[in-house]
């Protein structure tokens, strides 16, 4: 089960929000579409609050998202090793739960 949803990295928009390459680049996360698709059930990425933009400050897409916004995640309870920021003390993707913050 896939879900069709606005590309959060865009806004929707299909153009690149950084304009990195020019104005008129295509999103590099829905090549252009404004919309991603994402296997159910989703949660919002906690890594990017669902921003889909790197939260590193990089003007790329999130790691764990891959700029979607949303992750796939069977998990309902937060990770322990995180306790559900999906961040380690480094600020990086916690390790045992990939950034997604649920287990
Ligand atoms: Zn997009
Ligand atoms: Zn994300
Ligand atoms: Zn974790």
């Amino acid at each position: 089960m896939t879900k069709k949803i606005n590309c959060a990295f865009c806004e929707g928009t299909g153009k690149d929000p950084f304009e990195l390459l020019s104005s008129i680049s295509d999103c590099m996360v829905c090549s252009g579409s404004g919309t991603t698709e994402v296997s159910e059930p989703m949660k919002k990425c906690i890594f990017c609050n669902g921003s889909g933009k790197n939260p590193l400050g990089a003007r790329v897409p999130c790691i764990v998202c891959g700029g979607k916004g949303n992750n796939y995640s069977q998990g309902n309870s937060k990770c322990t090793y995180c306790k559900g920021t999906g961040k380690s003390s480094d600020g990086l993707p916690c390790t045992r739960c990939k950034g997604i913050g649920l287990q």
